[in-house]
């Protein structure tokens, strides 16, 4: 920023050393803290026409007193005071509570401004604040700061204001003219002022909209030149390929591609011929087809010379996904490797042996695809299915490898737009958003606990028919250990219910690895014909026989996470179904369910699932790398969020950017927050 943030707040007139430790405590130190200590909320006091007035919201009238106020005890302390007060046309009631001295202070005809709750049906203000004395215009929002124990916030409002009058003139804009003019933005100096001191709500909602643009646009600035700077100095590879060879490849594929497939590939495949490396995030909800796409751009690679590598979670997925992916690619003479723990010895040697040698084209496998005892002789394409499993260590140890190949990742977790572009801001983000065609939806009950009996007859009912059933037990926050408890409870309970039928298999987190693979192994080779788990069977396992998933205690999970689990089922010719055993007990819980048995869509839960429990919450505890603003948020300001994004990307891809004067400060900017000089940041 500007000079402000080194000039002391002991500077400002009236704040001597007693109060700047308070406000240090605070992590208050410059006048520039203080002048961006923003206000949580506001109290307002602004007059309002009781005509306009909404049941239970807070109001202030002007009025004159109509009757002589009378008062009940209730007890020694408690009391009711009530009075009628003529506002305008309207002969409303008031009462206080506890405030029995009003009683002689309040005379007929007298002018006094009340401020309180207003019930319509009642025609009743509940007092909070009474002044004898006509309404005062000057200062009708109140701002409301955050405090420590000794500071009051009226205290807090008088040192901003002084801090105001002495250095407000100072307060320099980033933003230069011509995006100020662009989108009608309030000056820097007067935002902070009318931030702090508002005059009415149309003008603080101005300040707002101007605060919300820079801090977008100073974030997108920040993820922008991140990746800038990151295509710049990783030297990427042009590879080289036809596309019409590729246009060959999908024709014969036994469907065609969905437009939403063909704009991904596109968007890929020109990630691959430009000189630049790829860092593309697609997303795809589960069922959108990502596994063609993904062979499309693996076959690209092979066509230009390169080794592609396919990396998965689990061995079970590396099988499952190096099975289909020879499937299709082994008709257009591409040899797929399978490398996983179980690979061992001379099958292992001779396979790594192979791919050195560049006899085989794809790789799939787990993460022992990019460890050091495998080499390639030219790694072109990365793809790693479930994203937040690639970590930053990891493509380091790519680059360290002295390979610097195109990178895809692919995530069936639908993001909404607006995170994927803050969490993600420095990746390109390509999205299916079409199922393919004629595929049968999921159908989805919520039931209460209590009709767990009629479920398990109608589990009954369809593994007699063949099929198998998924059964995911209740979630404790927190506690892995009574997630397991509860796993081995409902497995015993069906054990005994299914006795002699069916076989019920288990699957918790305390399972070793090799105990997870055998169980899933059983339940996809149908050895066991239900499944009952913890939420660890999450990650994309394909079992298309299974058509019942039976979801216990489904309040406790967010939407996107149910939507994963019932992206389970469905993956065959028959119909399948998702049981929610849930007893919400709020309206939003009620709604949340609701929601699933509405849509199957995953980018609209994920979206309602935004707005219902915030971006803090959509990540879970673990992954809370938002950035936080102060006064922008993501969800209701995501229109400014796009708009910033594009500005931002314009702005960093232009030559005056860096150059002009009227960026220089911007540019200082991205200077101090060390993007520029090849930190990482948060
Ligand atoms: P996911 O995105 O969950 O990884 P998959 O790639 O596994 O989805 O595809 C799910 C199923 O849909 C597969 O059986 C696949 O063959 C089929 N599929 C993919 N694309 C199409 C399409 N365009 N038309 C019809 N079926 C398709
Ligand atoms: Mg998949």
């Amino acid at each position: 920023m500007n000079e402000l943030n080194k000039i002391s707040i002991k500077t400002i007139k009236g704040i001597g050393e007693e109060t700047a430790t308070l406000l240090e405590e605070m992590k208050i130190q410059s006048v520039q803290d203080l002048l961006e200590h923003f206000p949580y909320r506001y109290e307002d006091y602004e007059l309002k026409d009781l005509a306009d007035a909404k049941h239970d919201e807070k109001v202030t009238v002007e009025g004159k007193v109509h009757s002589v106020p009378s008062l009940t005890y209730y007890g020694k302390k408690r009391s009711r005071l009530t009075f009628r007060l003529l506002v305008g046309r309207y002969l409303v009631t008031v009462t206080c509570f506890n405030r029995p001295y009003y009683k002689s202070k309040l005379e007929i005809d007298q002018t006094v401004t009340v401020t309180g709750k207003w019930d319509q049906h009642r025609q009743t203000i509940t007092l909070q604040e009474l002044q004898f004395s006509p309404f005062k215009k000057n200062q009708t929002i109140e701002p409301v700061y955050s405090t420590k124990a000794a500071l009051t916030v009226k205290a807090i409002r008088k040192f901003i204001t002084l801090a105001l009058n002495q250095y407000g003139s100072q307060i320099e804009d980033m933003l230069p003219l011509s995006l100020r003019n662009r989108y009608k933005l309030m000056a820097r100096e007067d935002a902070v002022r009318t931030i702090h001191l508002p005059r009415d709500h149309s003008d603080l909602k101005q300040a707002r909209r101007r605060f919300v643009y820079e801090e977008f646009l100073l974030f997108q600035l920040k993820m922008q030149a991140l990746r800038k700077r990151e295509r710049e100095e990783t030297a990427g590879m042009s590879q080289v390929f036809q596309s019409s060879d590729l246009v060959e490849f999908t024709n014969q594929l036994p469907f065609p591609l969905t437009n939403a497939q063909k704009r991904v590939v596109n968007e890929i495949t020109a990630d691959m011929k430009s000189p630049y490396r790829m860092n593309r995030l697609l997303q795809g909800d589960v069922g959108s087809g990502k596994t063609v796409v993904a062979a499309v751009a693996l076959y690209a690679t092979v066509l230009a010379g390169h080794q592609g590598a396919l990396m998965v979670p689990t061995e079970i997925l590396a099988e499952q996904h190096a099975e289909s992916l020879s499937a299709m690619l082994e008709k257009v003479q591409v040899r797929v490797g399978l490398l996983t723990g179980s690979v061992k010895g001379k099958a292992r040697r001779e396979l790594l042996r192979q791919v050195q040698a560049g006899e085989i084209d794809v790789l799939v496998g787990t993460h022992a695809l990019i460890q050091d005892e495998v080499v390639y002789k030219s790694l072109g394409l990365v793809i790693t299915d479930e994203q937040h499993r690639f970590g930053v260590g990891q493509r380091r140890v790519l680059r360290e490898k002295g390979e610097s190949p195109d990178v895809l990742f692919m995530t069936a977790t639908p993001i909404p737009r607006t995170l994927a572009i803050t969490a993600f801001g420095e990746m390109d983000v390509s999205i299916i958003d079409e199922m393919p065609a004629g595929r049968k939806a999921i159908e989805t009950y919520w039931v209460k606990h209590d009709m767990l009996e009629r479920i398990l007859q109608f589990v009954q009912k369809e593994l007699s028919e063949g099929r198998q059933a998924y059964v995911i037990c209740p979630l404790i926050e927190e506690s892995e250990k009574l997630d397991v408890q509860n796993a081995i409870d409902v497995h015993s309970t069906l054990v005994q219910y299914f006795k002699g039928q069916w076989n019920v298999g288990l699957m918790h987190g305390r399972l070793t690895p090799d105990e997870k693979e055998e169980v899933m192994k059983e339940f996809s080779v149908n050895n066991v014909q239900i499944l009952v788990s913890t939420t660890v069977v999450e990650v994309g396992v394909n079992v298309p026989n299974a058509t019942v998933m039976v979801i216990y205690d489904a309040e406790r999970f967010g939407l996107s996470q149910l939507h994963q689990l019932r992206g389970r089922v469905g993956r065959g010719d028959a119909q399948s179904y998702c049981i929610l055993l849930a007893d919400p007990k709020s309206e939003v819980g009620k709604e949340r369910m609701n929601i699933m048995t509405e849509t199957n869509d995953g980018f609209v839960l994920s979206e309602r699932d935004l707005e219902l429990r915030g971006p803090g919450d959509f990540f879970g505890r673990k992954q809370s790398g938002m950035p936080e603003f102060k006064i922008a948020d993501m969800v209701h300001d995501y229109r400014a969020l796009e708009v910033a994004r594009t500005d931002a990307t314009e702005l960093v891809n232009s030559e005056a950017f860096w150059q002009d004067e009227q960026y220089q400060l911007m540019r200082s900017y991205l200077e101090a927050t060390g993007v520029l000089a090849g930190e990482k940041f948060d």
